[in-house]
């Protein structure tokens, strides 16, 4: 048996993102595009340079920990996952898999990049919970990352989106918070429901309240019927 040599990597970056808790994050990049991030160097690399170039790159690979995900050292690796697209019953090896539950916790993501602002980049379509330790920044290279014959059996196409309504007063709710937060509020939440974040084997009942906490603010929904999603209310959080 051989046993790996360890090493050890510290965080060039951190992210600040509106996503509070790990419920309601789009599962991958590019799905919702209003989700913004704000990618801050961190000390010794938050130096004038180190984007030098890098304006000339639609896009970046955003290499990160997924440091609410971590494994415990103590217990064996967990090297079977059941990944939400298929239905949460069926385990398949965490390598075939984009799950945040793996070895080594790290986790890479495909953003485009919107501003850079000399040690702070400006991203959208992000995944990513707020303070997520990015460990490494790097361009998207067309002519070798995009491979239009590529597939994946296993996550072939985008989930169809779930319509989503909102309550007058629930709309009126969040477009007060947008002006307060010049923020994209009503279309970030309307991007990131219309993945529908409930666990798919989950068959909602009409009046049960689901709930994410975005920026300050708690936006709450139900399912009128399981295909269907209504924001009733967007209301400040208590902390
Ligand atoms: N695009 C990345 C990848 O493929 O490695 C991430 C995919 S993973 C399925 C995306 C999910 O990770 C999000 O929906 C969110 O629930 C979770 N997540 C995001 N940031 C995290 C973090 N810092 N720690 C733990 N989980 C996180």
């Amino acid at each position: 048996m051989k046993f790996a040599m360890s090493y050890s990597v510290s965080p060039v970056a951190t992210i600040h993102t509106p996503f509070k808790e790990k419920f309601a994050i789009p599962r991958q990049p590019g799905l919702a595009r209003a989700a913004l991030g704000q990618v801050e160097l961190l000390s010794p690399y938050d130096q004038d340079g180190a984007f030098n170039g890098l304006e000339q790159s639609s896009h970046i690979w955003l290499i990160f920990l997924f440091h609410k995900a971590m494994p415990d050292g103590n217990q064996a690796p967990r090297l079977l996952v059941r990944p939400p697209r298929l239905g949460g019953n069926q385990k398949v090896g965490v390598f075939a898999t984009r799950s945040t539950h793996r070895p080594n916790a790290i986790g890479q993501s495909l953003v485009k990049l919107e501003a850079i602002d000399g040690t702070h980049l400006t991203v959208s379509g992000v995944d990513l919970l707020d303070g997520t330790p990015i460990l490494d920044i790097k361009p998207y290279v067309p002519y070798s990352d995009c491979l239009p014959d590529a597939w994946n059996q296993l996550a072939s196409d985008a989930p169809e989106p779930t319509d989503v309504q909102w309550t007058p007063e629930a709309l009126e709710q969040a477009r007060q918070h947008q002006d307060r937060l010049h923020q994209p509020v009503v279309e970030l939440v309307n991007q990131c429901l219309s993945q529908d974040p409930k666990p798919a084997y989950q068959v909602p009942a009409p009046d049960r309240i689901y709930g994410v906490r975005l920026w300050d603010i708690n936006v709450q929904w139900r399912y009128p019927t399981p295909a269907s999603i209504l924001v009733q209310a967007v209301d400040p959080t208590d902390s």
